[in-house]
């Protein structure tokens, strides 16, 4: 008799008392599986020096990539230098930022950070991560980008929104199922991802949460980690479980 093939939601590994062997077999495949899809993957923050690429990960912080390049090539050409940046006048510097929102506070981690570049580094952005995260406004997830990306340095895991919700539906975090903390979900993904994907994974993942696993609506159906993913479908069945069930029509009596 022929065997039937079984469904992508049939084939959704369960990952209840995964070995760490087996997660990190699963990881591997993963990894495979999006450096094939987006062989190109890289930052999205439009940037030519560290110095650049590190204003711009504080300003894309609670905003879109998109809106950040939109303000950079003004502020970039205003700014050119990390004295620059420390001896900016305030609100002109938060004239130039406002679209990006938080600019108050983003104004004053950019200047505190310039300053500090100046003062104790010689004006250039150092390649290492507790120097980096000497500057204000700088916490590792701005340390990994600038690490990764201008120094080609595999510190860490860089972990933003889209990062953290694939790392809990693909379950590479294990600490932390239902916690948002960042720290706690790149040890996770520290621990499972080979060191010299880090940085890749991290474009890569970015890539995979816009264009096919969003937030409200992933697109399982088109996804190509479905058989490696644990929540595939899942979202399909809570949609459904949320629907209300249409109420008979009481006849008047
Ligand atoms: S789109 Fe679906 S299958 Fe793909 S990673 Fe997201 S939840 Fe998993």
């Amino acid at each position: 008799m022929p065997t039937k093939t079984p469904s992508p939601k049939q084939r959704r590994p369960k990952t209840g008392r995964e070995s760490s062997t087996a997660r990190r077999a699963r990881a591997a495949e993963i990894v495979r599986r999006l450096r094939r899809e987006y062989p190109d993957a890289d930052c999205a923050l439009t940037h030519k020096s560290p110095l650049q690429l590190l204003v711009s990960t504080i300003l894309s912080a609670q905003c879109t990539d998109d809106r950040v390049n939109k303000v950079t090539p003004a502020l970039f050409k205003r700014y050119r230098t990390a004295a620059a940046y420390a001896k900016a006048d305030t609100a002109e510097l938060q004239g130039l930022i406002q679209s990006t929102g938080f600019f108050r506070n983003k104004a004053k981690s950019i200047m505190g950070a310039g300053r500090v570049l100046t003062e104790r580094f010689g004006g250039k952005v150092p390649d290492t991560m507790d120097e980096l995260l000497e500057l204000p406004g700088v916490a590792r997830k701005t340390a990994n980008v600038v690490l990764g990306t201008a120094f080609g340095k595999n510190e860490g895991v860089v972990v933003d929104t889209h990062i953290g919700r694939l790392a809990q539906r693909l379950r590479l975090t294990w600490r932390s199922r239902d916690d948002k903390d960042a720290v706690k979900i790149e040890r996770d993904l520290m621990e499972v991802l080979p060191r010299e994907e880090w940085t890749m994974m991290g474009h890569a993942l970015i890539w995979h949460g816009r264009r096919v696993c969003s937030a409200r609506k992933p697109n399982c159906d088109g996804c190509t980690l479905a058989d490696l993913c644990p929540s595939a479908f899942a979202m399909d069945s809570q949609v459904n479980a949320g629907k209300k069930t249409p109420q008979k029509k009481r006849r008047p009596r």
